[in-house]
Protein backbone atom coordinates (compact mmCIF):
# COMPACT_ATOMS: atom_id res chain seq x y z
CA UNK A 1 0.00 0.00 0.00
CA UNK A 2 1.37 3.12 -0.66
CA UNK A 3 1.29 5.87 1.14
CA UNK A 4 2.40 9.45 0.65
CA UNK A 5 0.97 11.22 3.95
CA UNK A 6 3.78 13.81 5.42
CA UNK A 7 5.32 13.92 1.90
CA UNK A 8 6.21 16.71 -0.40
CA UNK A 9 7.00 16.05 -3.93
CA UNK A 10 7.97 18.73 -6.66
CA UNK A 11 7.58 17.46 -10.06
CA UNK A 12 9.09 19.60 -12.86
CA UNK A 13 6.83 20.53 -16.49
CA UNK A 14 4.38 19.27 -14.07
CA UNK A 15 1.47 21.94 -16.11
CA UNK A 16 0.63 19.31 -18.93
CA UNK A 17 0.92 15.37 -19.60
CA UNK A 18 3.12 13.22 -17.53
CA UNK A 19 4.04 15.36 -14.97
CA UNK A 20 0.48 16.55 -14.45
CA UNK A 21 -0.62 12.94 -14.26
CA UNK A 22 2.17 12.14 -11.59
CA UNK A 23 1.08 15.30 -9.46
CA UNK A 24 -2.41 13.95 -9.35
CA UNK A 25 -1.71 10.54 -8.53
CA UNK A 26 0.84 11.38 -5.72
CA UNK A 27 -1.76 13.66 -4.56
CA UNK A 28 -4.82 11.05 -4.51
CA UNK A 29 -1.99 8.90 -2.16
CA UNK A 30 -1.39 11.73 0.00
CA UNK A 31 1.43 14.18 -1.20
CA UNK A 32 1.34 17.64 -1.13
CA UNK A 33 3.05 18.74 -4.32
CA UNK A 34 5.31 21.70 -5.66
CA UNK A 35 4.34 22.00 -9.26
CA UNK A 36 7.34 23.43 -11.44
CA UNK A 37 6.34 24.46 -15.03
CA UNK A 38 7.50 27.73 -17.00
CA UNK A 39 3.61 27.65 -18.19
CA UNK A 40 2.54 29.59 -15.55
CA UNK A 41 -1.28 29.31 -16.22
CA UNK A 42 -0.94 25.11 -16.74
CA UNK A 43 1.40 24.97 -13.18
CA UNK A 44 -1.14 26.90 -11.39
CA UNK A 45 -4.28 24.68 -13.24
CA UNK A 46 -2.60 21.85 -11.92
CA UNK A 47 -2.04 23.29 -8.29
CA UNK A 48 -5.77 24.06 -8.09
CA UNK A 49 -6.35 20.25 -9.28
CA UNK A 50 -3.93 19.12 -6.32
CA UNK A 51 -6.08 21.30 -3.83
CA UNK A 52 -9.10 20.25 -5.20
CA UNK A 53 -7.85 16.58 -3.54
CA UNK A 54 -7.52 18.24 -0.17
CA UNK A 55 -3.48 18.14 -0.91
CA UNK A 56 -1.14 21.65 -0.45
CA UNK A 57 0.22 22.88 -3.44
CA UNK A 58 3.10 25.35 -4.29
CA UNK A 59 3.91 26.68 -7.83
CA UNK A 60 7.34 27.49 -9.42
CA UNK A 61 6.70 29.62 -12.60
CA UNK A 62 10.07 29.05 -13.89
CA UNK A 63 12.23 27.31 -16.83
CA UNK A 64 14.48 24.41 -15.71
CA UNK A 65 17.16 25.59 -17.94
CA UNK A 66 17.25 28.99 -15.91
CA UNK A 67 19.29 27.62 -12.89
CA UNK A 68 19.70 30.00 -10.37
CA UNK A 69 15.95 31.11 -10.67
CA UNK A 70 14.65 27.53 -11.07
CA UNK A 71 17.40 27.06 -7.81
CA UNK A 72 16.48 30.00 -5.84
CA UNK A 73 12.30 28.84 -6.21
CA UNK A 74 13.02 25.38 -5.17
CA UNK A 75 14.75 26.57 -2.16
CA UNK A 76 11.56 28.95 -1.41
CA UNK A 77 9.29 26.20 -1.57
CA UNK A 78 11.41 24.02 0.41
CA UNK A 79 10.93 26.37 3.16
CA UNK A 80 7.22 27.03 2.21
CA UNK A 81 6.15 23.03 2.30
CA UNK A 82 8.89 22.41 5.09
CA UNK A 83 10.64 19.81 3.21
CA UNK A 84 10.73 17.88 -0.31
CA UNK A 85 10.94 14.47 -0.40
CA UNK A 86 10.41 13.44 -3.47
CA UNK A 87 12.12 14.76 -6.87
CA UNK A 88 10.76 13.86 -9.85
CA UNK A 89 12.46 15.42 -12.87
CA UNK A 90 10.25 15.14 -16.04
CA UNK A 91 10.21 19.05 -17.74
CA UNK A 92 11.42 18.37 -21.36
CA UNK A 93 10.82 19.20 -24.91
CA UNK A 94 9.95 16.89 -28.18
CA UNK A 95 12.13 16.77 -30.67
CA UNK A 96 12.18 19.15 -34.04
CA UNK A 97 13.10 16.33 -36.45
CA UNK A 98 16.59 17.13 -38.05
CA UNK A 99 19.13 15.66 -40.00
CA UNK A 100 22.81 15.99 -38.50
CA UNK A 101 24.22 18.55 -40.90
CA UNK A 102 20.84 21.12 -40.47
CA UNK A 103 21.18 20.89 -36.35
CA UNK A 104 22.67 23.73 -35.25
CA UNK A 105 24.29 25.13 -31.92
CA UNK A 106 21.15 26.83 -30.58
CA UNK A 107 18.86 23.86 -31.06
CA UNK A 108 21.15 21.58 -29.48
CA UNK A 109 21.81 23.66 -26.51
CA UNK A 110 18.50 24.09 -25.92
CA UNK A 111 17.92 20.08 -26.05
CA UNK A 112 21.14 19.72 -23.08
CA UNK A 113 20.04 22.82 -21.32
CA UNK A 114 16.38 21.94 -21.00
CA UNK A 115 16.96 17.86 -20.34
CA UNK A 116 20.05 17.24 -18.63
CA UNK A 117 21.09 20.91 -17.30
CA UNK A 118 17.44 21.11 -15.82
CA UNK A 119 17.81 17.58 -14.55
CA UNK A 120 21.16 18.44 -12.96
CA UNK A 121 20.17 21.42 -11.07
CA UNK A 122 16.83 20.70 -9.55
CA UNK A 123 18.60 17.28 -8.42
CA UNK A 124 21.31 19.82 -6.60
CA UNK A 125 18.92 22.22 -5.37
CA UNK A 126 16.63 19.18 -3.41
CA UNK A 127 20.07 17.16 -2.43
CA UNK A 128 20.98 19.45 1.24
CA UNK A 129 17.18 18.90 2.21
CA UNK A 130 17.40 15.07 1.66
CA UNK A 131 20.80 14.30 2.33
CA UNK A 132 19.82 15.96 5.87
CA UNK A 133 17.01 14.08 6.05
CA UNK A 134 18.52 10.44 5.46
CA UNK A 135 16.61 9.57 2.79
CA UNK A 136 14.62 10.59 -0.25
CA UNK A 137 13.07 9.52 -4.08
CA UNK A 138 14.83 10.91 -7.32
CA UNK A 139 12.70 9.70 -10.57
CA UNK A 140 14.34 11.02 -13.72
CA UNK A 141 12.19 10.76 -17.10
CA UNK A 142 13.91 9.61 -20.03
CA UNK A 143 12.62 8.10 -23.25
CA UNK A 144 13.19 4.92 -25.25
CA UNK A 145 14.74 7.46 -27.53
CA UNK A 146 18.04 7.41 -25.33
CA UNK A 147 17.96 3.73 -25.36
CA UNK A 148 17.57 2.40 -29.05
CA UNK A 149 18.25 5.81 -30.73
CA UNK A 150 16.03 7.37 -33.55
CA UNK A 151 17.30 8.64 -36.89
CA UNK A 152 16.41 12.76 -37.19
CA UNK A 153 16.77 13.54 -33.68
CA UNK A 154 20.35 12.97 -32.32
CA UNK A 155 20.16 15.85 -30.24
CA UNK A 156 17.06 14.47 -28.07
CA UNK A 157 18.49 10.68 -28.00
CA UNK A 158 21.57 12.28 -26.64
CA UNK A 159 20.38 14.61 -23.82
CA UNK A 160 17.80 11.74 -23.11
CA UNK A 161 20.92 9.51 -22.87
CA UNK A 162 22.79 11.57 -20.77
CA UNK A 163 20.30 11.32 -17.97
CA UNK A 164 20.22 7.49 -17.91
CA UNK A 165 24.09 8.21 -17.09
CA UNK A 166 23.33 10.84 -14.49
CA UNK A 167 20.96 8.13 -12.70
CA UNK A 168 23.68 5.85 -12.17
CA UNK A 169 26.07 7.98 -11.38
CA UNK A 170 23.80 9.53 -8.93
CA UNK A 171 22.36 6.02 -7.44
CA UNK A 172 26.07 5.21 -6.49
CA UNK A 173 26.57 8.79 -5.02
CA UNK A 174 23.36 9.21 -3.03
CA UNK A 175 23.27 5.45 -1.77
CA UNK A 176 24.64 6.47 1.61
CA UNK A 177 22.55 8.73 3.04
CA UNK A 178 19.56 6.10 0.94
CA UNK A 179 18.41 8.44 -1.94
CA UNK A 180 17.11 6.32 -4.18
CA UNK A 181 17.47 7.37 -8.37
CA UNK A 182 15.82 5.83 -10.96
CA UNK A 183 14.67 6.49 -14.36
CA UNK A 184 11.26 5.97 -16.64
CA UNK A 185 12.28 5.84 -20.27
CA UNK A 186 8.46 6.16 -22.00
CA UNK A 187 7.88 5.07 -25.18
CA UNK A 188 4.98 6.95 -26.43
CA UNK A 189 2.50 8.65 -24.61
CA UNK A 190 -0.62 10.37 -25.25
CA UNK A 191 0.18 14.02 -24.66
CA UNK A 192 0.51 17.58 -26.24
CA UNK A 193 4.23 15.60 -27.41
CA UNK A 194 3.18 13.20 -29.48
CA UNK A 195 1.90 14.04 -33.11
CA UNK A 196 -1.22 12.63 -33.64
CA UNK A 197 -0.98 12.83 -37.43
CA UNK A 198 1.48 10.34 -37.82
CA UNK A 199 0.68 7.62 -34.47
CA UNK A 200 -1.20 5.32 -36.29
CA UNK A 201 1.96 4.31 -38.67
CA UNK A 202 4.38 4.86 -36.30
CA UNK A 203 2.33 2.63 -33.44
CA UNK A 204 2.13 0.05 -35.92
CA UNK A 205 5.86 0.22 -36.90
CA UNK A 206 7.45 0.07 -33.32
CA UNK A 207 4.47 -0.73 -30.58
CA UNK A 208 3.64 -4.82 -29.85
CA UNK A 209 1.08 -3.86 -27.73
CA UNK A 210 -0.57 -1.34 -30.75
CA UNK A 211 -1.21 1.59 -28.48
CA UNK A 212 0.36 5.06 -27.26
CA UNK A 213 0.62 4.89 -23.04
CA UNK A 214 -1.59 6.85 -21.34
CA UNK A 215 -0.14 9.85 -18.86
CA UNK A 216 -1.05 8.02 -15.58
CA UNK A 217 0.88 4.87 -17.12
CA UNK A 218 3.98 6.35 -16.37
CA UNK A 219 2.66 8.09 -13.43
CA UNK A 220 1.87 4.28 -12.00
CA UNK A 221 5.49 4.13 -12.09
CA UNK A 222 6.64 7.08 -10.93
CA UNK A 223 4.31 6.37 -7.73
CA UNK A 224 6.20 3.14 -7.08
CA UNK A 225 9.83 4.17 -7.35
CA UNK A 226 8.84 7.15 -5.11
CA UNK A 227 7.18 4.61 -2.50
CA UNK A 228 8.91 2.58 0.38
CA UNK A 229 8.12 -0.57 -1.51
CA UNK A 230 10.99 0.50 -3.98
CA UNK A 231 13.28 1.08 -0.82
CA UNK A 232 15.50 -1.29 -2.83
CA UNK A 233 15.41 -0.76 -6.23
CA UNK A 234 18.17 2.49 -7.02
CA UNK A 235 19.96 3.30 -10.45
CA UNK A 236 17.63 1.31 -12.56
CA UNK A 237 15.84 2.68 -15.92
CA UNK A 238 12.43 0.67 -16.35
CA UNK A 239 11.21 0.89 -19.98
CA UNK A 240 7.13 1.56 -20.50
CA UNK A 241 6.90 1.64 -24.12
CA UNK A 242 4.37 -1.50 -24.84
CA UNK A 243 7.19 -3.40 -26.14
CA UNK A 244 8.86 -0.99 -28.26
CA UNK A 245 12.84 -1.76 -26.64
CA UNK A 246 12.28 -5.57 -26.34
CA UNK A 247 15.70 -7.38 -27.52
CA UNK A 248 17.07 -10.94 -27.62
CA UNK A 249 18.78 -12.69 -25.34
P1 LIG B 1 4.07 17.75 -22.50
O1 LIG B 1 4.52 18.68 -23.58
O2 LIG B 1 2.66 17.32 -22.44
O3 LIG B 1 4.47 18.34 -21.07
C1 LIG B 1 5.75 18.86 -20.81
C2 LIG B 1 5.62 19.94 -19.74
O4 LIG B 1 6.92 20.40 -19.45
C3 LIG B 1 4.80 21.15 -20.22
O5 LIG B 1 3.91 21.55 -19.22
C4 LIG B 1 5.86 22.21 -20.48
O6 LIG B 1 5.39 23.54 -20.27
C5 LIG B 1 6.92 21.84 -19.46
N1 LIG B 1 8.25 22.29 -19.86
C6 LIG B 1 8.87 22.15 -21.06
N2 LIG B 1 10.07 22.72 -21.02
C7 LIG B 1 10.22 23.25 -19.79
C8 LIG B 1 11.25 24.00 -19.17
N3 LIG B 1 12.35 24.32 -19.83
N4 LIG B 1 11.08 24.37 -17.89
C9 LIG B 1 9.95 24.06 -17.21
N5 LIG B 1 8.93 23.38 -17.77
C10 LIG B 1 9.06 22.99 -19.04
O7 LIG B 1 5.04 16.49 -22.65
P2 LIG B 1 5.07 15.09 -21.90
O8 LIG B 1 4.84 14.04 -22.91
O9 LIG B 1 4.23 15.11 -20.67
O10 LIG B 1 6.63 15.03 -21.52
C11 LIG B 1 7.10 14.86 -20.21
C12 LIG B 1 8.45 14.16 -20.26
O11 LIG B 1 8.30 12.86 -20.84
C13 LIG B 1 9.49 14.89 -21.13
O12 LIG B 1 10.74 14.87 -20.50
C14 LIG B 1 9.51 14.07 -22.41
O13 LIG B 1 10.74 14.19 -23.09
C15 LIG B 1 9.27 12.69 -21.86
N6 LIG B 1 8.77 11.73 -22.85
C16 LIG B 1 7.58 11.92 -23.47
C17 LIG B 1 7.15 11.01 -24.44
C18 LIG B 1 5.83 11.15 -25.18
O14 LIG B 1 5.60 10.39 -26.13
N7 LIG B 1 4.95 12.06 -24.80
C19 LIG B 1 7.95 9.90 -24.73
C20 LIG B 1 9.16 9.73 -24.06
C21 LIG B 1 9.56 10.65 -23.12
Amino acid sequence: MQDFDGKVALITGSGAGIGRADALLLADKGADIVVQDFNAETAAETADLVRAKGREAHVIASDVADIADTQAKIVAAEAAMGRIDILVNNAGIGADYRNTEELDGPSFRRMVDVHVKGTFFATQAVLPGMKARGTGKIVNIASNWGQRGNAFAPHYCSAKAAILGLTKAWAKEFAPWKINVNCIAPGWVNTGMSDPAVMADVIAREVPLGREAAPVEIAYAVAYLASAEADFITGQVIPINGGDTIVGI
